[in-house]
């Protein structure tokens, strides 16, 4: 006989057959199986740091083999007290940390920690994929606010937002510097969303995850800055992206006191805790790594500028990201090659570079299918192979 959908996913709870696997780490299979230039998934190709390195096997051979204290090292919090009261002048005391493998553990550990089935959480879209499935995980409904793009950059309807907040609402994501948009949010947009939790007494949980990447001067603003924010906001960031180490799972969640404890609990269950040794890794290059983090932003502007050009003179439209490595691009003019399929699908196959489909970067596939994601963390030469295969597309 043959098998069923519902015989292929028998077994499986009704929660989880609600969203389906990652299409990023889907594309970077792909890329594989055709031989193509991967600028799908966000991770570098070229070497971490070397003082990050050293540090890591630094603590291996002192034996830092166990588990760390399950919120985390003593060592990183330490180091993360100090280096975001030096950025950023946030006081954040041990009491506020939750060290946890990787942001994206921080962003579902704090989900669960704070949102009862039924709470609405806002968020904008397009979105970065896992904020979907970690909705359903965490029992909440999401409310999608979209940010659209003109020649001026990205940008989102403050009526529209201010009318996705109601009753149930719990919490608003943002993600700034953003994937996949790049969008930069500005103190005016971060105040008018910190007036509407203040308002709706309701949550900003921010994944910050490329705080160290961010272009043309712009300043990076942890929402958590702003007046009246710190009590109802929830920090998320990591090591992974600052330091080409998005393997490691490095990351925390920092947040009110009386919230850390839930959140604590959830990352217990869910890890018991981050790889120790990478912990300690982690608090060296951070005391060491402010000179680093700095010229990070100059090296990416460097690679946004071998991308961005190449891909406009290809016919992709696309504005230069402000922040973060990824640029969403119309691909519109395009859409006539691919008879029907879906344009990365067939990017990777006949062209050879693997982007991620801008349809995964929505709740309605509808909204992003004339786009497609292009992530340059990656070596010149990488890249280079890369647009050479997209200039020849435009002579199909
Ligand atoms: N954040 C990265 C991206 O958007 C990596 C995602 C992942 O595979 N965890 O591509």
């Amino acid at each position: 006989m043959t098998p069923t959908l519902a015989d292929s996913t028998r077994g499986v709870s009704a929660r989880v057959t609600q969203f389906t696997e990652s299409v990023i780490r889907e594309m970077t299979r792909l890329a594989a199986e055709y031989d193509a230039v991967n600028l799908a998934q966000g991770f570098p190709d070229f070497p971490a740091p070397d003082f990050i390195k050293e540090a890591a096997i630094q603590a291996i051979r002192d034996d830092i083999n166990q588990y760390a204290v399950t919120w985390g090292d003593p060592l990183l919090r330490q180091a993360l007290s100090a280096k975001y009261a030096r950025w950023y002048g946030m006081e954040v005391t041990d009491a506020n940390i939750t060290v946890c493998c990787g942001s994206t553990e921080a962003m579902i550990s704090t989900l669960i920690a704070v949102l009862n089935p039924g709470d609405e959480t806002v968020i904008f879209e397009p979105f970065y994929e896992n904020y979907g499935p970690d909705s359903i995980l965490s029992g909440a409904v999401p409310r999608f606010v979209t940010v659209r793009q003109s020649a001026d950059g990205w940008s989102f309807d403050r009526a529209e937002l201010a009318a996705a907040f109601n009753l149930r609402t719990r919490a608003i994501i943002i993600n700034t510097p953003n994937n996949p948009t790049g969008k930069v949010f500005t103190r005016a947009e971060l105040e008018f969303i910190r007036d509407l939790c203040i308002q709706h007494d309701c949550l900003a949980i921010t994944d910050e995850i490329y705080e160290h990447i961010i272009y043309d001067g712009r300043q990076h603003i942890p929402l958590a800055t702003l007046d009246g924010m710190a009590e109802r906001t929830i920090t998320i960031s990591g090591i992974s992206k600052t330091f080409s180490v998005t393997g490691w799972r490095v990351g925390w969640a920092l947040a009110p006191a009386r919230l850390a404890g839930g959140i604590r609990k959830v990352h217990d269950f869910l890890t018991v805790g981050a790889p120790a040794p990478l912990q300690v890794a982690a608090a060296k290059a951070m005391d060491q790594g402010d000179e680093y983090c700095r010229q990070l932003s100059a090296d990416y502007t460097a690679r946004r500028q071998r991308v961005v050009p190449a891909l406009q003179r290809a016919g992709f439209q696309c504005t230069a990201p402000e922040g973060a490595y990824y640029i969403l691009t119309d691909v519109t003019p395009f859409l006539g090659m691919c008879g029907g399929e879906e344009f990365a699908r067939w990017l990777v196959r006949e062209v050879g570079v693997a982007t991620v489909p801008g349809s995964s970067f929505y709740h309605d596939a509808a909204l992003g299918a004339a786009q497609t994601r292009f992530c340059y963390s990656k070596t010149d030469p990488t890249l280079d192979a890369a647009m050479r295969k997209i200039a020849a597309l435009s002579k199909r």
